[in-house]
């Protein structure tokens, strides 16, 4: 971790991200079916007291999967969990910090070494300031691990804000009350919106068994229309229109969060 300024994955105390360990990769992965499966995993692994046994748990968990898998090649770790007691953090259950410092994640099925040294690219593609500005203006595992994954969704903000201030974003303003409840309001999105497809989606893209493809928004082709300003952000948001009013009605429905978000920073 030294050579980043920020714990993209354990952030604080308030939330943390499982993201690479398969926490959304269910074709069901709203929050309560999420919470349900990670909460009877907590619960289990810590039933045998503070040594867990490991195989014994293994066996025993695989009675919980939830729904089929979105993708099928990335593995969907057995041993996320909650790391803390109010639930707040989703994490490792094998991590060094919950066992005396011994490292139970040799018994994982990437390995040790893999899970330790394993960095996203939200890392090195946010910039510290984005990094912060999403730290700072959520404090919910949930819908934390679905922003601070999706750099096109972060970066398409920060652009289309920044051009219209002719400036760059300020940390000193961006730690501010009003601009965090703005910039809340727009990653809500990502859990409110009602273009969303419902057809096998995370994200920009979509899935179909063993393959992943980008799920483009064809909007010369479907209504003669130029590509929206916020093709980026609709695609990170996985949307779907029927008609070009209901892009229209997208446009406006981020024009007013970016408004309000310029308004409160200024
Ligand atoms: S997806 Fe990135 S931020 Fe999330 S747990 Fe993995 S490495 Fe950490
Ligand atoms: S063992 Fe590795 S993949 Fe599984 S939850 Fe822990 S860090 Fe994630």
């Amino acid at each position: 971790m030294r050579q980043y300024p920020l714990h993209l994955c354990q952030p604080d105390s308030t939330k943390s991200c499982g993201a690479c360990c398969g926490l959304y990769n269910f074709e069901d992965n709203v929050r309560t079916t999420l919470v349900s499966l990670l909460e009877r995993r907590t619960k289990l692994f810590f039933s045998s007291g503070e040594k867990p046994d490991v195989f014994r748990y293994r066996r025993k968990v695989k009675a919980f999967l939830p729904a089929p898998k979105l993708f099928e090649t990335i593995y969907n770790c057995e041993f996320l969990g909650f790391v803390d007691r109010e639930s707040r953090k989703v994490g490792c259950l094998l991590h060094p910090l919950l066992h005396h410092g011994v490292d139970l994640r040799t018994c994982s099925f990437y390995g040790a070494q893999l899970c330790r040294d394993h960095f996203c690219i939200s890392f090195t593609c946010l910039t510290p300031e984005e990094q912060r500005a999403v730290i700072g203006s959520l404090d919910d595992w949930y819908l934390y691990g679905l922003v601070i994954t999706d750099v096109d969704f972060v970066k398409a903000f920060f652009s289309h804000v920044q051009n219209r201030l002719g400036d760059r974003l300020r940390d000193e303003r961006l730690c501010t009350i009003p601009v965090q409840t703005a910039l809340r309001d727009f990653f809500e999105l990502k859990t409110a919106w009602r273009f969303l497809s419902r057809n096998k989606r995370l994200g920009k893209y979509y899935f179909s068994r063993a393959e992943y493809r980008i799920a483009r928004i064809e909007y010369k082709k479907t209504w003669g229309m130029e590509p929206s300003r916020f093709d980026t952000i609709f695609m990170s948001l996985a949307s779907v229109f029927e008609r070009e009013d209901d892009v229209r009605e997208a446009e406006s429905i981020i024009e007013e969060k970016i408004r309000r978000f310029i308004e409160v920073y200024r």
